[in-house]
């Protein structure tokens, strides 16, 4: 648990209700993206599981057999490509469940087996069994947001009469995100954004070279998530960043071959589908980023953006030349917000950055409103 940065207030909930040996069975833990809430519940998980006779009940010994093969089930998935379904299965009473790359819910057989193996394994199996090694089952089910109707069907018998000292975390963003069932069923475990310091202390354990900005200027952009980090750990990103806001800026965006230019940046990610989306979700990122500092500086805030000359240059440029209303940045994010959507549904990569590149120029030059756009259908 040491590795958690912050949430301290969490951290000293569990303490307490695990000494008082009163640790509800299901939580469902919510907050943004990039603030720890799957290292800390696999903190929790290595803890709850741990041998040894700790006097934090928060920090597991890692020497007992329990931690060795909990680590070793981290070290095993930490080797792999993001696209297998990943049990982290070497630990026999831990069991941890997450979307497979390329579909849009967490599948019925990763709870109750495949059909010729129904309901002699996945999560609800497995965790009714009794213990192997300590006294507790514990899962994790990651992308808690993705749980569709059949699947938390499937969960809820185990919910209700959850198996005696098994402890099941559902890890999700918003509230509002969660089926109903289940968010009655479980303890909400709210995760909020981490402080600015709290990201400069996780950035001072990276190896000075392994990031490519300031610390001061990749903590002032953060917004209180690690999520970031990804950014600023390859160069053919950030210097993609750079050309990208001066197309953005330019307003002719597909002007140049762009939309090639960007499909090659997606492409130097790599070949695999998931790791490729997740790059061009950073491109999305990109945008919003770049339209919502245009938004504040017309408005007339002042923005904090860490020393980042790139993006200050590119939106004072815009700021100065541009003759363009709130309303038409607003347009612009709502466009790329759409692209997210889309690429969470796995649509088509390349019409998507066409269509997306297309759409922003002719919204940036206030050729057509954004409620056009959704009425000709954009992909
Ligand atoms: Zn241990």
């Amino acid at each position: 648990m040491e590795a958690v940065i912050g949430h301290d207030e969490i951290k000293d909930r569990f303490r307490t209700a695990i000494r008082r040996d009163r640790l509800p069975s299901t939580f469902l833990f919510l907050g943004p993206e990039g603030v720890g809430k799957q290292t800390f519940a696999m903190a929790l998980a290595k803890s709850l599981l741990c041998q040894g006779d700790l006097k934090d009940p928060l920090e597991a010994c890692s020497e007992c057999e329990s931690c060795k093969l909990f680590d070793a089930g981290i070290s095993e998935e930490s080797k792999r490509v993001k696209d297998v379904d990943l049990d982290l299965n070497q630990h026999p009473d831990f069991k941890y469940v997450k979307r497979r790359e390329n579909r849009n819910s967490l599948l019925i057989e990763q709870f109750i087996g495949k059909d010729d193996r129904r309901n002699k394994e996945g999560m609800v199996h497995d965790i009714s069994r009794s213990p192997s090694l300590g006294k507790r089952k514990i899962a994790i089910i990651d992308d808690g947001d993705s749980l569709n109707h059949e699947c938390a069907n499937c969960l809820l018998k185990t919910l209700e009469e959850p198996p005696a000292r098994a402890v099941i975390i559902i890890i999700g963003k918003i509230e509002q995100g969660q089926l109903p069932t289940i968010r009655s069923r479980s303890q909400l475990v709210h995760f909020k954004a981490l402080a600015i310091d709290q990201v400069k202390l996780v950035l001072q354990r990276f190896p000075g070279e392994s990031l490519l900005a300031p610390i001061e200027e990749i903590a002032t952009r953060s917004n209180g998530s690690l999520t970031i980090l990804q950014q600023y750990q390859s160069r053919d990103l950030v210097e993609f960043r750079e050309s990208f806001f001066n197309q953005l800026a330019s307003r002719d965006i597909t002007a140049g071959g762009f939309v090639k230019k960007l499909s090659d940046c997606v492409d130097q990610a790599g070949k695999e589908n998931p790791v490729r989306r997740q790059r061009a979700r950073q491109l999305v990122d990109f945008a919003i980023e770049f339209y919502r500092s245009v938004g504040l500086r017309l408005v007339g805030s002042e923005i904090d953006m860490g020393g980042d000359r790139l993006l200050m240059s590119a939106v004072e440029k815009v700021v100065a030349d541009w003759d363009t209303d709130i309303d038409m940045v607003a347009d612009c994010i709502d466009r790329c917000l759409d692209v997210h959507r889309h690429l969470n549904a796995n649509a088509n990569l390349s019409n998507l950055i066409e269509c997306w590149l297309s759409d922003l120029g002719k919204l940036s030059r206030g050729e057509i409103g954004y409620h056009e756009i959704k009425q000709v259908g954009a992909v």
